[in-house]
């Protein structure tokens, strides 16, 4: 393909991408058909020869969209969102073109540049303390790929810092044993944190001490305290915590404050993962939500699940950037060069060596929005949440969960856990919709969190009709 045939195509593109969404509704949310599909759809081999681009982008209707699950359809509830904007995938398309791999400040300075300086826009949008900036004596923000990448990275750093003191005798960890090897170290999380907490702690093979809730499902400090005793009574070694806030299962948010000082206390990395709802800290009236974290000494969130930003763009912020240099530094002289003593180079800052330039998705999404235009879409999606869990509240037959938080409503059946699982599978067999469940403590429920920026109350009203003639049909 040559530059002129790539700018028919590539607006060709581009025109099937605009239409896609928007005609995204005409389409049925969630695909029929079994696993291997696609294998007899395309050939064994791939082509000897060069085939015309014409047919290749025939085929996307053919192969791909059978198997899509519109994750932009205004009826997909499923998860929690993934961002999608047309300046976020602009973005995208001339990070593609530049294509640099942007591992160090000399591999390209402005991929460099631009994140540093994106990330002190997104600190200071979200109201994160001073501290976290790269202005900050010792601060900065770092773009990840997922929040689970960042749990592990700073489970790492966490980790071989405590280890390196052990080491060297400078330890000044209050629980410190003197045989600092890595199976004897424990990290806690809530019972409701993520997955990847766990498996972060699998990865990096410390134990990993899953921690109870209050009747609000947040974590507590007293509830931290007491494994924390209990482990050193055993001889272990606590390290690390995960603070979340906004839970998958049900959006809570543990209690930061009370977690910090129990952190401060025993001298803990206390990591906090906001992975969707630090979206919503770009609006001031929610950030209560965050009071503590000035206790932190990392903060991740995802803009690419509700920031408008498409995937991937997970932001992580260090109070402390010395603590990356202790760990990460591996300097082969093919990755040196004259500007690392007054340079950052991000590859000591994330765990694969290569990255992309994912700031411009952040630069166009900030100057096309403006602060205000992602304020309005934050409470915007709030308020379709609240008008669902009305619905919701209005009906005899169903109950909330618990109530709205962010844009997320977990809500149920009055009834057994038996008729509510029945009650999905028959909603989403029908394809019209597509939620997924969660169960705490022995109580099943649905999840309908609004994802779509198509979504609109009529959509919302229609869903739970189809709900409702769904749990009368039971
Ligand atoms: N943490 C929380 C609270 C989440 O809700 C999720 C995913 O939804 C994750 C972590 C994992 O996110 P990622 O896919 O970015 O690793």
């Amino acid at each position: 393909m040559n530059s002129d045939e790539y700018r028919e195509w590539g607006k060709k593109v581009i025109d099937y991408s605009a239409t896609y969404l928007d005609t995204i509704r005409e389409r049925v949310v969630y695909p029929e058909i079994k696993p291997g599909y696609l294998r007899h759809l395309i050939p064994e081999h791939a082509p000897l020869e060069p085939e015309p681009f014409e047919n290749i982008l025939e085929d996307v209707e053919r192969v791909i969209m059978p198997g899509m699950t519109h994750w932009h359809h205004p009826n997909f509830f499923a998860y929690f969102p993934t961002a999608n904007s047309y300046p976020s995938i602009l973005a995208d398309i001339l990070s593609d073109t530049l294509g640099v791999v942007g591992f160090s400040w000399a591999s390209s300075p402005a991929c460099t540049e631009l994140e540093i300086v994106m990330m002190d826009w997104l600190a200071k949008a979200i109201g994160l303390p001073e501290h976290f900036l790269s202005t900050s004596e010792d601060g900065g923000g770092v773009i990840h790929t997922a929040a689970s990448e960042s749990t592990l990275f700073t489970l790492f750093v966490a980790r071989d810092n405590l280890r390196m003191k052990s080491k060297s005798g400078q330890n000044s960890h209050s629980v410190c044993s003197t045989t600092m090897n890595v199976e004897s170290m424990v990290a806690y999380g809530s019972k409701l944190a993520h997955s990847s907490v766990e498996r972060a702690c699998l990865l990096g093979a410390v134990q990993y001490r899953p921690v109870g809730y209050d009747d609000n499902y947040s974590m507590r400090g007293d509830l931290l305290e007491k494994a924390i005793e209990a482990d050193v009574q055993m001889g272990l070694t606590p390290f690390y915590v995960v603070a979340t806030l906004g839970t998958t299962s049900c959006c809570s948010f543990d209690n930061l404050k009370e977690l910090g000082e129990v952190c401060e206390r025993w001298g803990l990395w206390l990591h906090v993962d906001a992975a969707y709802a630090g979206s919503a800290f770009i609006c001031p009236e929610t950030r209560h939500l965050m009071a503590g974290i000035e206790m932190a000494q990392s903060f991740n969130f995802n803009p690419h699940k509700w920031l408008q930003v498409q995937f991937d763009c997970s932001a992580l912020w260090i109070k402390d950037r010395r603590k990356l240099a202790t760990v990460f530094h591996v300097d082969p002289l093919y990755l040196q060069h004259n500007k690392q003593e007054e340079a950052v180079d991000f590859r000591h800052w994330q765990i694969p060596l290569g990255r992309r330039f994912r700031s411009l998705k952040l630069w166009f999404v900030f100057r096309s929005f403006g602060v205000t235009g992602l304020q309005k879409w934050i409470r915007d999606t709030m308020n379709l949440a609240d008008y669902f869990a009305s619905l919701v509240v209005k009906n005899e037959h169903f109950e909330l969960f618990r109530p709205r938080s962010m844009a997320l409503i977990c809500f149920r059946a009055k009834g057994s856990n038996e008729q509510n699982r029945d009650l999905l599978k028959s909603v989403n067999d029908e394809r019209e919709i597509h939620l997924v469940p969660s169960e705490i403590d022995d109580t099943y429920f649905l999840r309908l969190a609004i994802c779509s920026t198509q979504t609109t109350q009529k959509d919302l009203d229609n869903a739970f009709d189809l709900i409702l003639r769904h749990f009368q049909k039971l």
